[in-house]
């Protein structure tokens, strides 16, 4: 019998990404596809949001359940959007002017280092895990590429010269705060 996991997220591009990593022996089924919606994400964590993400939906179903929460941290803007990543997209309108309005904080500040942080929680026979994955980087000066999904097109991975909106997806999906978080479960989940 094939095993199944719930991919616990509403966002194309993280369940495209969290798909192709767990293993091909698990059916990945998605939460618009049992026509559950997301939970409102209360915490101010990445940790109890995944947390919160994964016990949610592991509620719906009696196999395992991967959840993510993540979001991009800008070293000079405090540490921002961080765990309101998702919620300055929806403030503004769409990712790109999200993208703008970060650029235009960014205009005079030399220092532009950030990194992507991306917790997985997964829940597996009532059991909760939860791993913490980062890359780093640094925000460019103008939003460059198309591939990829949200804040993708302004961040630089160190040592690159391009975006990961301008890196091809299947390298990007191999050196991303995601995979890393995910290597960390895999270690100890080794049929993941
Ligand atoms: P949440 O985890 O659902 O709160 O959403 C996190 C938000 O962070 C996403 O909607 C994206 O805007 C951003 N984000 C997280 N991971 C990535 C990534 O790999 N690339 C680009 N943006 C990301």
């Amino acid at each position: 019998m094939t095993k199944k996991i719930l991919v616990g997220t509403h966002n194309k591009g993280k369940y495209q990404e969290i798909s192709s990593l767990i293993s091909k022996k698990y059916k990945k089924i998605s939460p618009t596809s049992l026509n559950i919606r997301s939970p409102k994400e209360t915490g101010n964590t990445f940790i109890s949001n995944a947390k919160l993400k994964a016990n949610f939906f592991s509620k719906y179903v009696d196999y395992p359940v991967i959840s993510d929460d993540s979001g991009l941290c800008i070293k000079s803007l405090r540490n921002n959007p961080g765990v309101y990543s998702a919620r300055l997209a929806k403030k503004h309108g769409s990712f790109f002017k999200a993208m703008k309005h970060l650029l235009k904080r960014m205009k005079n500040k030399k220092k532009r280092d950030a990194y992507f942080v991306c917790c997985l929680a997964l829940k597996i026979k009532k059991k909760l895990f939860v791993v913490e994955g980062r890359v780093y980087g640094s925000i460019s000066k103008k939003i460059l590429g198309k591939n990829g999904f949200g804040f993708d097109p302004i961040f630089i991975p160190k040592s690159y010269k391009i975006t990961f909106g301008q890196m091809l997806k299947s390298k990007k999906i191999k050196m991303d705060h995601r995979f890393i978080a995910f290597r960390k479960l895999k270690k100890r989940f080794k049929t993941l």
